[in-house]
Parts: structure tokens; C-alpha cells; sequence
């Protein structure tokens, strides 16, 4: 799957996961409209995460010269593209390190200011730096990535600093939902990497059934109903979900800004019967 197709599954994600409105499932609870529109951002951006596994990749000069450090050290631990950040293992790894981070914070010895969490500040600054690359918005310039993220990271570390216990969440759901993009393409995804089971030769002599498709010689998992990466099909596809972000995020938006969205949703739901 693209960069900005990962990206744009991972925000759908976030709404639809963290929204309480009647288009989105609400299963994690406790995210407000301001989490539901920053954390959109996030997620994007981690969803871009296990592909920060080849230095030419689309997001590795996102932040320069950091997001270039981080993406050789990512390439380097996870043995290459597509396998380490591509598996279950991968998942759990950078969960993990979200985690951590979150716990980092400054004490800034004021007692109204209390600590200051610059651990999820840091993270807030990369991701939103990769979905911005990824989404098209920071293109040639090297400052612009910079100043949007920290400016992003700020507003939230100082108005809604409580938002920030979502931000291991937002790295797992958006890692998933890479590897589940991936794992529909033609190429699949190895899921139990370190582990390698290739696929049986019945599977690929062409006299049995012809499984390899799903299960690839080199140990890949594959359901490939979007064909190649980047194919028109993966294009249509990624229209209503890209849509459906956007929605989600424009209705927290007017939400947070005091409008009535449940009544305009309810003349909306009105004019289709049943
Ligand atoms: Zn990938």
C-alpha cells in the first residue's frame, strides 16, 4: 500500500475507533474532540511507522536530519523492508517503546504548571512529521515539517496535556492497520518474523491447490484483494475510507466549536428511509 494510502487508514482508524459519534464505533473511550482531531494526525503518522524500515522510503527525510537517523536505525534492527516492523513482534516492540516514552516527563518545579509529559511531545513531533510527508502537505521543504509539528505538539502539551494517555494506543492501532494495508496487497506481510515457515512445495508445483497466493515460498502472508500496491483498486478503495476521516475529523471540529452536529446528522439520517 502507498504512504498516504497508510496514512489515510490510519486516521479512518482513529476516528472510527476513538469517535462516540453514530458513524464511529467508540470502543476506546475517554478521547475527547481534541483528541479525536490531533490524535487523527497521529495515527496517520503511526501508520506510516513500520515503513520507516528503508532509508528511500517516502518518510525517511520527513524531519531532517532526525527522521533520517531514526529510519537507518529502524532498518538496521528490523533486518530490512517489510520484516521486522512488518510482524506482530514489530508491533509490540514499538508499542512498547510508545509506552516508555509516554512516561517521560520534566518536572518543571511550578506548582500550576506541574510536569510537562515531553516524551509523547517527542513522538507527537515525528508522527505528525510523517503524515504531513506522507499526505503531501511538507513536500521540499525542510522547516515547514518542523515548525507544524512542534507547533501541533505544543498547542496540545499546554491546552489538553491529558490527552496524551492515548499515545501508546494511537502507535498500536496505526501499526496494525499498516500491516493489515499490506498484508491485502499481492506481496503480504511476514506476520511471525523472526520466524520463517515457507510454504510447502504441493502449494506451488501447480498440481495441487494453488495456495501460494496467500502463503509465499519466502514465508509471506498475503490476502490479496487489493492486487498490487498502489493498484486502482487500492485507489478506490482508499476514497470513502480517506472521506470518512475527513468527515469524522471535520465533525469533532464543529463539535468542539459548539455546533449542533447530532441535529444536522438526525436531518441527514431523516431523508433516507428506514
Ligand atoms: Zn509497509
Amino acid at each position: 500500500m502507498m504512504g498516504g494510502h497508510h496514512a489515510a487508514t490510519g486516521a479512518a482508524a482513529w476516528v472510527a475507533v476513538t469517535a462516540s459519534t453514530p458513524i464511529a464505533f467508540g470502543w476506546y473511550e475517554g478521547v475527547t474532540n481534541t483528541g479525536v482531531i490531533a490524535g487523527a494526525l497521529v495515527c496517520a503518522g503511526a501508520a506510516l511507522l513500520p515503513d520507516a524500515d528503508h532509508h528511500s522510503g517516502t518518510i525517511a527525510n520527513s524531519l531532517s536530519p532526525v527522521s533520517d537517523v531514526v529510519v537507518k536505525g529502524i532498518e538496521t534492527v528490523s533486518g530490512g523492508h517489510r520484516k521486522g516492523t512488518h510482524s506482530i513482534l514489530g508491533v509490540a516492540v514499538f508499542t512498547a517503546i510508545a509506552w516508555g516514552l509516554s512516561l517521560l516527563s520534566i518536572d518543571t518545579g511550578n506548582e500550576e504548571i506541574g510536569s510537562i509529559l515531553i516524551g509523547p511531545g517527542i513522538m507527537c513531533v515525528l508522527l505528525v512529521a510523517f503524515a504531513l510527508k506522507a499526505l503531501k502537505i511538507t513536500r521540499d521543504t525542510k522547516l515547514l515539517p518542523w515548525t507544524t509539528s512542534i507547533t501541533l505538539a505544543v498547542l496540545i502539551a499546554v491546552f489538553a496535556p491529558e490527552e496524551w494517555f492515548w499515545m501508546p494506543f494511537s502507535v498500536a492501532l496505526g501499526c496494525v492497520v499498516h500491516i493489515l494495508g499490506d498484508l491485502i496487497t499481492t506481496a503480504g506481510v511476514p506476520l511471525l518474523w523472526p520466524l520463517k515457515f515457507r510454504s510447502p512445495g504441493w502449494m506451488r508445483d501447480g498440481r495441487g491447490i494453488e495456495l501460494d497466493m496467500i502463503w509465499k515460498y519466502g514465508g509471506n502472508l498475503s490476502l490479496p484483494i487489493l492486487g498490487d500496491a498502489g493498484s486502482v483498486r487500492e485507489w478506490i478503495v482508499l476514497i470513502p475510507v480517506s472521506l470518512y476521516a475527513i468527515v469524522g475529523v471535520v465533525w469533532a471540529l464543529l463539535d468542539e466549536m459548539g455546533y449542533d452536529t447530532m441535529s444536522v446528522w438526525n436531518q441527514i439520517v431523516a431523508v433516507f428511509p428506514g
